[in-house]
């Protein structure tokens, strides 16, 4: 039978973003997880005193045990556990240059934190944090279709402001994540990504405190060097205070998740490896083998069960889109099918990503093709039988625009893969050690299709080593991108992170 492209699916939205919260839940794993991860580093040495503060800012200077201090420092990954000297909480780029000179006179590094969504160096008492969640201001120009985001800024606000005008922005899955943060990584969208390539590719400007302590307005004819590499380049090259990014005119997606039993895991992934080499740039699509918890919050369908979601994003009209659905949709009976036309604003239920803080153990790499053997592997590695149960593992079709140079070229490399490889699990610091041992199989298992190439927004705790990170670059990026570290922050300031050390 046809699909209907303008029925309703009985289990849509509510359900999705019920699941994304359920999954939320096993954040009470997490209730004794900071207690733990604190322990490692005993009480925080007064590295900082309060009487070399910076004076005069618009936000706060905080020390350990200084109220604000504990909330400056939560994060959305709580293996994080930031335990930073000082915390300039900024409230403007004046506060951000003031913190990024006090670190200059002290020779202390540069960490930044806006969501904490990404593990990727720990910050210890030596360390001058700056933080970014009050800089909230967002700005959408219709008639250029631009926004302008604060580095604060997480997806959700400016899609809200987005879409009141028509348009919409190339966020991530998720509307609590940093705009500022996914933007320097490269910016893989699950909505519209291969229409339009990465959101680093669709950058105008970018305002940033370099090592100096300039605040420096940074665009292709400004600066061309600085401009190629900090988008892509993500944090080391200083502070973002805020950037200016184009928008598309899309209102609606066809789009939402087809979830289908474990059981059907093998027909769904052998349909959906057939099917992207059919599909247009106007598709963008994953697939996630993923466990769903035993609680009473998950909708009972779903509840302890492992489940092959196939996450879908059409931006074609949706008659157009149920017709290159069909192959899909007959792979197997699905448990749920809530695909269906919405507004550009209900993005978030695609992917119904979790919105609860909870500690979480990422491995990642690029695949240069989904075979039949590939699929056979990663079924044996991470499928229902698995002998451990990882949490997710996820397959994101690259390709489209996201295969081809933007206009203007940046660092974001590796455009000849085919998928995204992610694997992520929740659990206590007590799981650590076999949750890792698991991902790094699956890692290891899916290496005869690997590029050896890294995406830089998924690398996160042990996928952030130097080597690792070089893997995130074409040879000659790289290099042009350590020139450009040599010449704007040769003490390497900014090392916290993704770093590329500037010899
Ligand atoms: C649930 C979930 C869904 C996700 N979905 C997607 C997705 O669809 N596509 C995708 O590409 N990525 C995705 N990501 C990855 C995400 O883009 C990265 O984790 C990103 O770095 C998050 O940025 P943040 O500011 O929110 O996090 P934070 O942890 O606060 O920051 C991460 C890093 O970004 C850099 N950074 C942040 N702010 C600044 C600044 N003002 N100046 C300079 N550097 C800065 C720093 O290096 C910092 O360490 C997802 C992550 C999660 C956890």
């Amino acid at each position: 039978m046809e699909h209907d492209p303008t029925a309703r699916p009985s289990l849509n939205r509510r359900t999705l973003l019920g699941l994304g919260a359920a999954v939320g839940l096993t954040a009470l794993l997490a209730a004794c997880a900071p207690k733990e991860t604190a322990q490692a580093g005993n009480s925080p040495k007064p590295v900082f005193d309060r009487a070399g503060l910076p004076t005069g800012l618009k936000g706060s200077a905080l020390l350990p045990g200084d109220p604000g201090y504990a909330d400056e420092i939560k994060t959305y990954n709580l293996l994080m556990a930031p335990q930073p000297g000082v915390i300039i909480a900024a409230a403007d780029a004046s506060d951000v240059q003031a913190g990024v000179r006090l670190a200059a006179e002290r020779g202390a590094p540069v960490a930044v934190l806006a969501t904490g969504h990404q593990l990727s160096a720990p910050i210890g008492p030596d360390t001058v944090l700056i933080t970014t969640r009050a800089m909230r201001g967002v700005t959408v120009d219709a008639q250029r279709r631009v926004a302008r985001a604060e580095a604060g800024v997480r997806w959700g606000q400016v899609v809200d402001e987005s879409v009141k005008v028509g348009l919409a922005p190339l966020n991530g899955s998720t509307p609590i994540v940093g705009v500022v943060g996914y933007t320097l990584g490269g910016g893989l969208s699950p909505t519209m990504g291969r229409a339009y390539g990465y959101a680093a590719d669709h950058v105008r400007s970018v305002d940033v405190v370099t090592a100096d302590g300039r605040l420096r307005t940074v665009t292709a004819e400004t600066d061309p060097d600085l401009f190629f590499a900090v988008r892509g380049g993500k944090s080391n090259f200083g502070v973002v205070t805020a950037i200016e990014f184009d928008l598309f005119p899309v209102k609606t997606l066809y789009g939402g998740a087809i979830m289908f039993d474990g059981a059907d895991a093998g027909k769904v992934l052998h349909a959906y490896r057939e099917w992207v080499k059919t599909v247009p740039d106007e598709m963008s699509s994953s697939v996630a083998l993923m466990r769903m918890p035993d609680v009473a919050a998950v909708p009972e369908p779903l509840r302890g069960k492992f489940v092959t979601s196939v996450r879908i994003s059409y931006i074609g009209s949706p008659k157009s889109g149920a017709k290159l659905l069909g192959p899909l949709r007959g792979a197997a009976k699905p448990i749920i099918d809530a695909v269906h036309e919405m507004p550009y604003s209900d993005f978030a239920t695609i992917h119904a990503d979790p919105v609860d803080a909870a500690p979480i153990y990422e491995r990642t790499g690029l695949l240069k093709e989904l075979t039949a053997e590939t699929v056979d592997e990663l079924l044996a590695a991470a499928g229902p039988t698995a002998s451990f149960p990882i949490t997710m593992t996820e397959i994101r079709h690259l390709g489209g625009a996201l295969g081809r140079q933007p206009a203007q070229p940046n660092a974001v490399s590796n455009r000849d893969a085919a998928f995204t490889l992610f694997v992520a699990s929740v659990g206590t610091p007590a799981d650590a050690a076999a949750i890792k041992k698991a991902e790094a199989d699956i890692i290891r298992r899916m290496q005869p299709w690997s590029t050896g190439g890294m995406y830089l927004n998924f690398m996160a705790g042990e996928d952030v080593a130097p080597e690792a990170v070089q893997r995130a670059y074409q040879p000659d990026v790289y290099q042009r991108l350590v020139a450009v570290k040599r010449k704007v922050d040769p003490t390497n300031m900014f090392r916290l992170n993704h770093n590329i050390k500037p010899a």
